[in-house]
Formats: C-alpha cells, sequence, structure tokens
C-alpha cells in the first residue's frame, strides 16, 4: 500500500506529505476524528515515509526491511503508546520510558516516530511529561497523536502540535472495502466500523427495535399494556441495552429523513416502505420528541435498574394517543 492508495482524507494526505518534501515536518501532530477513518493507518505511513531505505522523502517502497518493520510493529524507533492491559489511562512511567528512548540516537532508522493511541488516555501527570519532550523535540523525532476527542487534551499539548481533523468517508469512498449498501450506511464513515459490522446481529436488533416502536406508535388506548411488554424486550439484558438504543435513534432518524422527504439520507434502505409508512402515522414534532428521550436515554442509562423505566417512558413517548395527550398540555413550551 502506498499513500496513492490511502482512501479518504485526501487533503490532510496530501498537506502533510507536502511537508515532506519540503523538509518542515512537523515534530508535533495531533490527528482527530472518529474511530475507524485511517488514522493510526496513515501515522504508520508515515512513519514509514520518515525511515524507508528505497523512496523518499514523500513516499515509502512498503518493501525495505525499515517499512515492513514498521508495519510489523517491531521496528525499534517507531514506538506506539498505548494502553496497557486492563488500564484506563497512559500511565506517567510509561511516558517516561519513551521520553528516555528521546534521547539516543535513532538505532536503525533516520527518524524516530512516537505514537499515543488513544491520547486523551493520558492523565493530566502523563500528558505534562509528553509535553517535555515536545517542547523540545530532538531534530529527528516526531510525535503523532491520535485521539477521536481532542477536547479532553491538555492546552498546552495542543499548542505545541499541529492538528489535521480526519473526516468520517463518504459512502462512495466507503464502496471501496464493501458492495452491501446496508453496511455502507451503517458503517457512518468509519472503515473500522464496516470491517467489524455483524450485518446478521444488526438485522436481528433492528427488528426487534422495528418491533418496538412499531407498537409504540400504532398501540390504541385498550392496548397500552403491549407497550410495557415491548419496552422490556429491548431493555431486558444489559449488554444488548446500548446497541438496541443506537439501533433505535438510527431508525429514528430515518423516519424524521422519511417525514421530510429525504429519503436519499435513510440507513436502512431495504425497509423503506415500512418506514415511510411508519412515518405517515406520527407527526414530525412527536419524532423530534422521541429522538430528544433517546438522548435522555444515553445519559441516564448506566444506572441498572432504571432501564426498563426509561423504555417504558420512551414507549408512552412514542405512542401516538399518549403522544398527542402530552401536545395538549395547555402552555406546554417546545
Ligand atoms: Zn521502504
Amino acid at each position: 500500500m502506498r499513500f496513492e492508495n490511502f482512501i479518504g482524507n485526501r487533503r490532510v494526505v496530501e498537506r502533510l506529505r507536502l511537508k515532506l518534501r519540503e523538509g518542515r515536518f512537523p515534530h508535533g501532530l495531533i490527528f482527530t476524528g472518529p474511530e475507524g477513518v485511517g488514522k493510526r493507518t496513515f501515522a504508520l505511513m508515515l512513519a514509514k515515509a520518515l525511515n524507508c531505505a528505497e523512496s523518499g522523502p514523500d513516499e515509502f517502497c512498503d518493501e525495505c526491511s525499515q517499512c515492513r518493520k514498521i508495519e510489523a510493529g517491531t521496528h525499534p524507533d517507531v514506538l506506539t503508546l498505548g494502553l496497557e492491559d486492563e488500564a484506563s489511562e497512559i500511565k506517567i512511567a510509561q511516558v517516561r520510558s519513551l521520553l528516555q528512548m528521546l534521547e539516543l540516537r535513532p538505532s536503525e532508522g533516520r527518524n524516530k516516530v512516537f505514537l499515543v493511541d488513544p491520547a486523551d488516555a493520558m492523565n493530566a501527570a502523563s500528558a505534562n511529561a509528553l509535553l517535555k519532550g515536545l517542547e523540545e523535540p530532538p531534530e529527528n523525532s516526531y510525535f503523532i497523536l491520535l485521539s477521536p476527542n481532542p477536547q479532553s487534551l491538555l492546552i498546552t499539548v495542543r499548542s505545541r502540535s499541529q492538528t489535521y481533523p480526519f473526516l468520517p468517508l463518504t459512502i462512495d469512498e466507503m464502496r471501496a472495502f464493501s458492495s452491501d449498501e446496508l453496511a455502507l450506511r451503517w458503517s457512518r464513515g468509519s472503515i473500522g466500523k464496516l470491517k467489524t459490522l455483524d450485518l446478521d446481529a444488526l438485522r436481528q436488533r433492528r427488528g426487534v427495535a422495528l418491533g418496538f416502536l412499531e407498537t409504540a406508535i400504532r398501540a390504541g388506548e385498550q392496548e397500552l399494556r403491549n407497550l410495557i411488554g415491548a419496552s422490556a424486550e429491548i431493555a431486558r439484558s444489559k449488554s444488548d441495552f446500548d446497541p438496541n438504543m443506537d439501533t433505535l435513534a438510527v431508525l429514528v432518524e430515518d423516519l424524521l429523513y422519511c417525514s421530510e422527504g429525504l429519503t436519499d439520507k435513510i440507513v436502512n434502505v431495504d425497509l423503506e416502505k415500512n418506514l415511510a409508512r411508519l412515518a405517515s402515522e406520527i407527526e414530525a414534532p412527536q419524532l423530534v420528541r422521541i429522538a430528544d428521550f433517546l438522548r435522555t436515554i444515553e445519559i441516564h442509562a448506566n444506572n441498572y435498574g432504571n432501564r426498563q423505566m426509561l423504555t417504558d417512558m420512551l414507549a408512552l413517548t412514542s405512542n401516538t394517543f399518549v403522544g398527542k395527550f402530552a401536545d395538549d398540555i395547555p402552555g406546554k413550551s417546545r
């Protein structure tokens, strides 16, 4: 694989290749953006270009021993600082041992490249220690910090580095990796998500979530108890709860697109007819209220005991009969 084969985020790729060509490659880089869009892959490509024995300065061969060792993660001058087993933070001791390496000359390659992944796992002490390396980096050493959540990095770390945002891939860019329309749309521009997506499990979860919405929206006055049964099913297992809520959120978003006539934006393309029918049975403001309630659940669902209560409330919020009643409460501001 070469730079030209890297899919998505071409502007970032070309800007940093230019810096390699011009010999002014930044010593501190921060790559931001969602998981699975190629931040780490591209960082390793840069490490190869900085060390490749055959091509350069803005290209790499991917075949020489330097490139191959970097690919295999065994190059002594290209190191990743990450989470150790079961740890939730990058420890200061890890940063210190990395900084000791900083003092030494590269042992095999031309340049030392240190990846910090994920950089937001550094606590304040670790980040402050790393700052020392970023403040006075030796000429032949480079730091690349990968962070989905750059706001959590120390401002001093950010100010010593150049930040490059990575965007989700477009559907057309994603087509290089799959031809399944549903998988492409569910992955939301993340190659990582696409590669780990279990379509069978997704379809099953989606069936349950759609069944819940249909019951919740359509249940009449006499059938309100059905709502509770339907909500029990999606709230039953703790491990399935978050994926179920995500699935519901995507379906509700699709319903909103249907009601706005933006059907080309829907994720669940294979369910378009069902979704359009369901969307025609519910008013748009009520759909917005369901979407808002799903966000509330996202915030509060860590409390184990609350799951069923939250989904009961979601069912009631979604119900056309009860929902209308809520609309009629005088003086309710929206
Ligand atoms: Zn090479």
